[in-house]
C-alpha cells in the first residue's frame, strides 16, 4: 500500500484520519512542521481505523514480531501487535534499557544517534514488522531495520501512520516492504 485510499477496511474515511492530525509548525525547532497525532489518539473510531487498516495489510505477511520505535511508535505498535496476535519489542534511545543491549550507531544531518534493542529480544527466526507513526527522512526506520537485522532475524515490512513523501524516506528503505496510511 502506498495511500491506502481505496483500501480502507472499516467505514472510517481518510478525510477523516487527516483531520485528526495536527499540524504544529516551529515545533520542536523553527522550521519543521510537527504532525501531531494527539488528537487522532483521542478519536476512537480514528485510532481503532488506524490499527486495523495496518491489522489488515500486514497480517498476510506472517509476522512473528512487532518492533516498535520510541516513543510515539511504541503506541501503534503496541496496538497492531495486539491486533495480529504477535509480540512486541522496543527500540530505544541509549541508556534507556536496564538489561544487555543491542546497539545501532547511525547518521543525522549534525551529528550522530544510537538506538538499542535488548539483546535478547528477537529470536533469529523471527519475521518482524517495524513500526512508527511518522516516516520522515527514513534514518531512525533504516537504522532499526539494520538493527534487527544484526539480531539475526528478518525485516518482512515496515509500517507507519503517515509518511512525509517530500522527504523520500523511501529511498533510504529501497529492497524494504513500506506501507503508510497516509501521504503527505
Ligand atoms: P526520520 O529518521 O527523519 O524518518 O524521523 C523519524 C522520527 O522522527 C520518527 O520517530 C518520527 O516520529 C519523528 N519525526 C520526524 N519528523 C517528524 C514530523 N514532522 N512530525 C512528527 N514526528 C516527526
Amino acid at each position: 500500500m502506498n495511500e491506502l485510499t481505496n483500501k480502507l477496511t472499516s467505514d472510517v474515511p481518510l478525510d477523516l484520519l487527516r483531520s485528526r492530525i495536527r499540524d504544529v509548525p516551529d515545533f520542536p525547532k523553527p522550521g519543521i512542521v510537527f504532525k501531531d497525532i494527539t488528537p487522532l489518539l483521542n478519536d476512537p473510531k480514528a485510532f481503532r481505523a488506524v490499527i486495523r487498516t495496518l491489522a489488515k495489510e500486514t497480517e498476510s505477511l506472517g509476522i512473528d514480531r512487532v518492533v516498535a520505535i520510541e516513543s510515539r511508535g511504541f503506541i501503534f505498535g503496541s496496538a497492531l501487535a495486539y491486533e495480529l496476535g504477535t509480540g512486541l519489542s522496543i527500540v530505544r534511545k541509549p541508556k534507556k534499557l536496564p538489561f544487555r543491549t543491542t546497539k545501532i550507531d547511525y547518521a543525522l544531518e549534525y551529528g550522530s544517534d544510537t538506538l538499542e534493542m535488548h539483546v535478547d529480544s528477537l529470536d533469529s527466526r523471527d519475521r518482524v514488522l517495524i513500526v512508527d507513526d511518522v516516516l520522515a527522512t527514513g534514518g531512525t526506520a533504516r537504522a532499526t531495520a539494520q538493527l534487527v537485522e544484526l539480531m539475526g532475524a528478518k525485516v518482512q515490512a515496515l509500517a507507519f501512520l503517515l509518511e512525509l513523501s517530500f522527504l523520500h524516506g523511501r529511498e533510504k528503505l529501497k529492497g524494504y516492504s513500506v506501507r503508510s496510511v497516509l501521504e503527505y
